[in-house]
């Protein structure tokens, strides 16, 4: 049963109500996350709790529970050199997302405009301010190692290796 510090696999189909999926996991593998520790999404982890593998089941997530509210003056302008995959072959057009490279990592923007050397760019979360219905299938459940509680994530299959 999924508790704090159990380690979770689990496949999700994400849409807006009514309209079509947006992610499904099964094309890229499974979701792994160590419950408790703040890394899925709060609603998904309120939902997932006391949930067992092979539990399939639908919710409905708003924006705050999910990848939060659209924050407005959230534009950033950045060098093309931080876009990840970036050559003078790429063409870029406004409301494309790309990946950019941050301080704090790479995260998932949204173009606003393009100029010569620069880009404008939205740093909400292409899913922010949006209500999300999520299709979940609990794949596995296992107790974490003393190792992952300690870290915080998980090691090995899905998880971080080092
Ligand atoms: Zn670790």
């Amino acid at each position: 049963m999924i508790t704090n510090n159990k380690v979770v696999t689990f496949h999700y189909q994400v849409n807006e109500p009514g309209k079509e999926v947006i992610e499904n996991s099964r094309e890229f593998g499974p979701v792994v996350y160590l419950h408790g520790h703040k890394g899925m999404l709060i609603g998904l982890e309120e939902a997932l709790v006391g949930k067992r593998a092979g539990d399939h089941f639908s919710i409905t997530l708003p924006p705050d529970k999910a990848y939060g509210v659209r924050r407005e003056a959230e534009n950033l302008r950045v060098s093309l050199k931080h876009v990840i995959g970036y050559d003078k072959k790429t063409k870029i057009v406004a409301g494309m997302p790309v990946q950019i490279n941050t301080p704090q990592g790479p995260r998932e923007v949204t173009v606003v405009k393009v100029g010569l050397k620069t880009l404008d760019v939205d740093t909400n979360h292409p899913l922010a301010g949006k209500t999300l219905n999520f299709d979940l299938e609990v794949v596995d459940v296992r107790d974490a190692t003393e190792e992952e509680i300690a870290h915080g994530h998980v090691h090995g299959d899905g998880g971080h290796h080092h």
